[in-house]
C-alpha cells in the first residue's frame, strides 16, 4: 500500500512506526486484510505487525472491522488502509518540505555570504567583523551560493511535480 518511493513520506513512516513497521506497510496490499496474514507476508512475528497497525490506527492511516464467526466465536480484525488520509499527509508533507525550502532558497537569494574557517555570516555581519574571525583566526571571505540556489531549486521542483502526481 505505501508504494511511495518519496524519501519524505518514507521518513515521516519511518518516525511513526520504525524500519520494520515500513516494510510491514510495504508488504500489505490493497483491500482488507488480517493481521495474521500481514505476519505471514512480511514475515514478521504478530505481535510486531499488531503493534505497528495500533499505530497507524491512532494516526488514522489504518482502520479495522470485526468480523465474528456464529459457530466458533471467534472474532476477526479486518485491516485496511484509509488511502484518503494516507494522501492528505503526503500532501502536507510536501508542503511543509516546500515551505522550508522556499524559506531557504529566499534567504539565500537576499543574501551575500562570506566564510571564514568556521562560519558562514552575512555580508553585513562579516563587515562589523572587519572581515575577521577571532574564533579560528581567519579572513571572511566570499562565499559563492550560487550552486546551493540552484540545488535548492532543483529540490523544490522535485517535490512539486511529486506533489502533482499524489492524487494521481
Ligand atoms: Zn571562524
Amino acid at each position: 500500500m505505501l508504494d511511495s518511493d518519496n524519501p519524505l513520506v518514507k521518513e515521516y513512516f519511518r518516525k511513526m512506526v520504525g524500519d520494520e513497521g515500513l516494510e510491514i506497510m510495504a508488504n500489505v496490499p490493497d483491500g482488507e486484510i488480517t493481521d495474521e496474514e500481514i505476519a505471514k507476508l512480511s514475515d514478521t512475528k504478530l505481535t510486531a505487525v499488531r503493534k505497528v497497525l495500533y499505530r497507524l490506527y491512532e494516526n488514522r492511516i489504518a482502520e479495522y472491522r470485526t468480523e465474528r464467526d456464529d459457530n466458533s466465536g471467534w472474532i476477526t480484525y479486518l485491516w485496511c488502509f484509509n488511502q484518503d488520509n494516507v494522501t492528505k499527509i503526503m500532501e502536507e508533507e510536501a508542503e511543509v518540505e516546500l515551505a522550508e525550502l522556499s524559506n531557504k532558497l529566499e534567504y539565500e537569494r537576499g543574501g551575500v555570504f562570506y566564510q571564514c574557517k568556521c562560519l558562514r555570516v552575512l555580508f553585513e555581519d562579516a563587515v562589523e567583523k572587519d572581515f575577521w574571525c577571532d574564533e579560528c583566526n581567519a579572513n571572511f571571505e566570499f562565499s559563492d551560493n550560487s550552486d546551493l540556489i540552484k540545488k535548492l531549486e532543483a529540490d523544490i521542483a522535485k517535490i512539486e511535480k511529486w506533489k502533482k502526481k499524489i492524487r494521481g
